[in-house]
């Protein structure tokens, strides 16, 4: 457990190496149209996104479908180019890293997507799967060592050595999930995207997976970023969480904090929809009107004024707000919360 926040460049209040350091990251999709496909548009996907994590930490990252979090997994990954921005892995630029430099870091960095069905090659069996990074990453030397490796990682994600030579179709959506567990965890990595690893997954099925996850955090010394569009499911898992309004980072605290004490008019009403398992205690529904703008054409100012109800006009409508601290590690990007 760690604490760290970040506004546009600078960050981490407690850890003076992050693991993780993503500085104003941006990633425009273009859009093409017309006979030539020329440039007629472009997506704002990811528009100045920073933070910092530390070693061991979980900062969750929430937001509805579309607001950027997943692009913004994938380009630290680099399995996105990026616009523009930096981002640093131990102290390593990942953005201007070679390709040899990058399969190196791949070690270190790894992903778990969102849907267990399509993630998994259907005609490789699971000894196989999880054993590509061990044959690309020359990590056994022997048959029986890469065998022993691959058994072992069965059983660390709750399977069974005799899974090895069957097929994804022959297991459920939850030890498809476990697969990919296994399959990111071969290479030992410092860093696991987690991408809506659970999204897909039945509620009590999502429950197994986020324990097996923070077990293996704790046994391995493993850092998380952990992308849901739902706020109650990395709440349990997260020791800050960062919330994303069309491709920007709105809020991010500690966890225990933001639930408690939401200072963005975004995540209040993202909150407000989230079950309490108290009868006793009643929440303010806040409901939002309108839908999410387009990507294509965001808002100018605050991208949330066409939707905030506390919205000034003038202002809101016309100067971004930056993340500004209001209480320790939490920061806010509202010209009206201080
Ligand atoms: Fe609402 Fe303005 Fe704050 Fe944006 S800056 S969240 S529009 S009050």
């Amino acid at each position: 457990m760690a604490a760290v926040a970040s506004p546009a460049s600078s960050l981490s209040p407690s850890a003076a190496t992050p693991l993780l350091k993503v500085d104003n990251l941006v990633k425009h999709f273009p859009v093409r149209g017309g006979i030539l496909q020329r440039e007629v548009g472009r997506v704002h996907a990811v528009d100045g996104v920073s933070f910092d994590i530390a070693a061991g930490e979980t900062l969750g990252v929430v937001g509805e479908s579309g607001c950027g979090k997943s692009t913004t997994g994938r380009c630290i990954l680099r399995l996105i180019e990026p616009t523009a921005g930096e981002v640093w892995f131990e102290g390593k630029s990942v953005t201007r890293s070679s390709k040899e430099e990058l399969r190196a870091l791949a070690r270190d960095m790894q992903i778990i997507f969102q849907d267990p069905y399509a993630s998994l090659n259907p005609r490789m069996t699971v000894g196989a799967i999880i054993g590509e990074a061990l044959i690309i990453h020359k990590l056994a030397p022997t048959k029986e060592a890469f065998e022993a490796r691959i058994v072992d990682l069965l059983e660390t994600v709750g399977l069974s050595a005799d899974h090895m030579k069957r097929y994804p179709h022959e297991f459920s959506g939850g030890q498809r999930q476990r697969i990919g567990i296994a399959r990111a965890l071969a290479v030992s990595p410092k860093l696991v995207v987690c991408d809506e690893a659970v999204s897909a997954l039945d509620v009590s099925i999502q429950a197994q997976v986020i324990n097996l996850l923070e077990d293996l955090q704790s046994k391995f010394q493993l850092t998380y970023i952990f992308i849901a569009h739902d706020l109650s499911v990395v709440e349990h898992i997260s020791d800050r969480v960062a919330v994303m309004y069309l491709g920007r980072v709105v809020e991010i605290a500690p966890a225990n904090d933001l639930y408690a004490n939401p200072r963005h008019p975004y995540t209040e009403a993202l909150l407000s929809a989230v079950p309490i398992p108290d009868p006793t205690v009643k929440r303010q529904r806040v409901r939002l009107q309108g839908d999410v703008p387009s990507p294509l054409k965001p808002p100018p100012g605050c991208h949330f004024h066409t939707r905030c109800p506390i919205a000034q006009k003038g202002l809101c409508d016309k100067e971004r707000p930056v993340l500004k601290d209001v209480g320790p590690a939490h920061r806010v990007a509202c010209h009206l919360r201080s």
